[in-house]
């Protein structure tokens, strides 16, 4: 059978802006403020409530103006500098590492599991043993949570009191997910939950990221770095204020603030996530459903998980990154934007040339050589599902 090709490529990942949405960005466009204000504040209120946790705890949220600079803000209140250490996944966006070389620490990856692309507990148990030998302990763990399945969180949680490190939940793909029976950023076993609002993620606010944390003094910290390191606070002010218009700078901060226009998007957004969440789920189900009998093989959630399906990847039965190739290169002349998510960080040249090399962690490397992202959004028709599943089918099995 020969599929209809469609018109133009169809995305892997792509917004969904409704009507409701465009109103409350020109709502607050005549309003008196567009830069950090009270819709900041209302969005913040609206995803903490959205991850609540056992006893019904609503976390902290500070809104940045990416999930690169919430990670560098959430390194540094958990005082991540140099000398110190940062372990992260191989198999991730480089801003999961980045955010530690920011803060001048030194960056090392741990192995992936390859059934679910997320850092290995294992591996990582086995990592920290010859660590703590050589006296090269981590002081933050980044756990990925890959496609928006979580890391096993709880094996992470035990190392993390055996071994005194703080963890960090990059749930950049991960909003709307939930672990062991509360949303993820519900901080039940991490300390700060990041959430990415970039287009292609689960919600956007164009560019825009958010830090949840149960910590008040992490939360402080946080607001504090997002804006220069600037309070207005009297109780933080090394002396009394001179008037009222007076503020002080008592840390090195940054200008990562949510703009207004950003807030009011993400605002109107999160009222569909709920939707959004579901209807990748049930995209998803008719992938897994489509490619049970043939080689592929779906990462798909564990029993104690539930997916925001950021990516729906399927890996092909043998590492052969050739075949790979030519798979994704007939699929995307077909119009179909089949992608790998992701290049394993340590072989990014940035990377190499801080001495990381080729073979350094090898289910990562089979990982990247196997994995297949196909397209999934919730604006992904029946009809346009059909045709990649037809064509992705023709394509494999003519291989
Ligand atoms: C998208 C992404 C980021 C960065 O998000 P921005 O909001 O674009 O800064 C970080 N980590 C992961 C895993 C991501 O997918």
């Amino acid at each position: 059978m020969t599929p209809f090709k469609p018109s133009s490529m169809i995305p892997y990942g792509k917004q969904d802006i409704s009507d409701e949405d465009i109103a409350a960005v020109a709502e607050v466009l005549k309003s008196n403020f567009i830069t950090q204000g009270p819709k900041v504040v209302e969005f913040e209120k609206a995803i903490a409530k959205r991850c609540q946790g056992s006893n019904n705890q609503i976390p902290f949220a500070v809104a940045t103006n990416s999930a690169t600079s919430a990670l560098h803000i959430a390194c540094l209140a958990l005082e991540v500098t140099t000398g110190d250490i940062v372990w992260t996944s191989p198999i991730s966006f480089v801003a999961s590492s980045n955010c530690a070389l920011y803060c001048g620490a030194k960056v090392d990856f741990v192995d992936i599991n390859i059934n679910s692309g997320n850092l290995c507990p294992k591996a990582l148990a086995k990592k920290l043993a010859l660590a703590k030998i050589n006296n090269v302990l981590p002081k933050v763990v980044i756990a990925v949570h890959l496609a928006g399945q979580s890391c096993d969180m709880k094996a992470i949680k035990i190392l993390a009191e055996q071994y005194h490190f703080s963890i960090i939940e990059d749930a950049s793909h991960a909003i709307g997910s939930s672990y062991n029976n509360f949303p993820v950023g519900s901080n039940q076993y991490g300390d700060i939950t990041i959430f990415s609002f970039h287009p292609v993620k689960i919600i956007t606010s164009a560019e825009g990221g958010m830090a949840l944390t149960n910590c008040a003094e992490l939360a402080k910290k946080m607001r504090l770095l997002r804006s220069h390191g600037i309070t207005s606070d009297q109780n933080e002010m090394t002396e009394q204020s001179h008037g009222p218009w007076y503020y002080q700078q008592i840390d090195l901060g940054f200008n990562y603030r949510m703009t207004e226009l950003q807030s009011a998007l993400g605002l109107s957004q999160s009222k569909r996530l709920n939707e959004f969440v579901e209807q990748r789920n049930k995209l998803a189900k008719t992938y897994d459903k489509a490619f049970e009998n043939s080689s592929l093989t779906s990462l798909f959630p564990k029993e104690d998980t539930y997916s925001a399906y950021h990516l729906y990847i399927v890996l092909l039965p043998t590492s052969d990154s050739e075949k790979q190739k030519k798979i994704i290169t007939q699929l995307r002349a077909m119009n179909i934007c089949a992608h790998v998510h992701y290049i394993p960080i340590h072989l990014q040249p940035y990377y190499q040339n801080l001495g990381f090399k080729k073979g350094d962690f090898p289910v990562a490397e089979e990982y990247y050589s196997k994995a297949i992202s196909l397209p999934l959004h919730p604006k992904l028709s029946h009809s346009e599902q059909q045709y990649i599943i037809n064509t992705v089918l023709d394509v494999i099995n003519s291989e």
